[in-house]
């Protein structure tokens, strides 16, 4: 039996029809950018996302970006980010010239340690940036206790967590001003690059609107020096389609991995990223530990059971961050988690006997 790590065609064959019609119809009116199916899709997903307002740009890092941006974050301010998370979350700061400040994740959700914050807040600090690693929520209601306790804003990194929740309350609800991607293997994915942004402030709004583009919302006119990162109309017609589905693929995600914690949670050698007991995750990834990770690694690959490690390096011992001088060892936890996950196939479509077979070559692995 042949397992990808990952495949869409589960989710896109019986979609392909109406993708086809709605790019046709866009062909026909002529309407590339920033076209009807862009508002449609803003509204929409501000809906889903229980936000009074949604910007569609070019991708999750541009989300970041222009909300740092929108935020006034700058050259001088620091920003506290997850030590654990895809380096996206830190580029997005230091794009806008700002310091990411590392805090260590929790060895058992994997997620920012938020009793770790405080102490890493500065006269400098601006903002808090969590992100919900493998789509369960960081516990937001720390993150924002302690922000508005020194005055901080949040914004949340929800690429990974589309329609989880943390006490009910949705991803990408939380922060003042928060980003997500829809690279094609999240739990939402366009068919090539797009991102959100989703606020309730109308100025915040107002602001990261002109910014992806241009500056303007008058053309010609140009209130601030904005970038060009929009969300195309074909993508938001694309995504439009596939929002309305979002909710049964992320319970179908959800059944995925109860499959795997019955059939693997007698092996001792094996952990799982524990779910806080107010965190409803959408598994973006289903994600374990184990110490012999590489070897394991290999040994599916002989099974021809595509696995990814997410991430295998760190960013604060990235050699993009060298500048940082950032010592290994530094972050203990996120690096022992580096060295220690395996992110195991899971997406709609993955089928019963799949999984079969992938816990049954882990449990054969662990007793060879
Ligand atoms: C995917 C991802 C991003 C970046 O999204 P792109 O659309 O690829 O720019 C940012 N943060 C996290 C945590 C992600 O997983």
């Amino acid at each position: 039996m042949k397992v990808p790590f990952f495949n869409l065609d589960y989710i896109h064959k019986p979609l392909k029809q109406g993708f086809l019609n709605s790019i046709s119809e866009i062909i026909d009116g002529n309407g590339y950018i920033l076209g009807k199916e862009v508002s449609e899709f803003e509204a929409l997903f501000g809906s889903f996302c229980s936000t009074k307002y949604a910007i569609g740009v070019g991708n999750g890092l541009d989300a970041l970006k222009i909300s740092l941006k929108t935020l006034n974050i700058k050259s001088g301010d620091e920003v506290i980010v997850p030590a654990h998370t895809f380096i996206a979350t830190w580029l997005a700061v230091s794009e806008v010239g700002a310091i990411p400040i590392p805090v260590d994740a929790y060895d058992d959700t994997m997620n920012i340690n938020v009793e770790l914050i405080e102490e890493a807040i500065t006269l400098k600090t601006r903002a808090i940036m969590p992100v919900h690693m493998y789509g369960q929520m960081c516990d937001m209601k720390a993150v924002m206790d302690v922000a508005n306790k020194y005055n901080l804003y949040v914004i949340e990194d929800f690429a990974q967590s589309q329609g989880a929740t943390f006490e009910d309350k949705i991803a990408g609800s939380w922060g003042h001003i928060n980003g997500t991607s829809f690279y094609p293997g999240k739990n939402i994915g366009a068919l090539g690059d797009g991102g959100c942004i989703t606020t309730n402030d109308i100025s915040l709004f107002e602001s990261a609107k002109m910014n992806r583009n241009y500056g303007s919302l008058i053309k010609y006119q140009h209130e601030i020096k904005g970038v060009n990162s929009r969300l195309d109309s074909i993508q938001a017609s694309l995504l439009n389609i596939k929002l309305s589905h979002l909710n049964n693929w992320n319970n179908e995600r959800i059944k995925l991995a109860n499959l795997y914690y019955e059939k693997l949670k007698h092996i001792n050698s094996i952990k799982f990223q524990t779910l806080h007991a107010s965190a409803k995750s959408v598994y973006h990834l289903f994600v374990i530990r184990i110490d012999n990770r590489n070897e394991l690694q290999k040994y599916l690959l002989e099974k021809e059971i595509g696995t990814i490690i997410h991430y295998p390096i760190p960013p604060h011992l990235q050699p993009a961050y060298s500048d940082l001088k950032h010592k290994k060892g530094a972050y203990p936890i996120c690096e022992k988690i580096s060295n220690s996950v395996l992110s195991l196939p899971l997406y709609p479509g993955l089928e019963e006997t799949q999984i079969d077979y992938i816990c049954e070559s882990i449990i054969d692995f662990t007793l060879s």
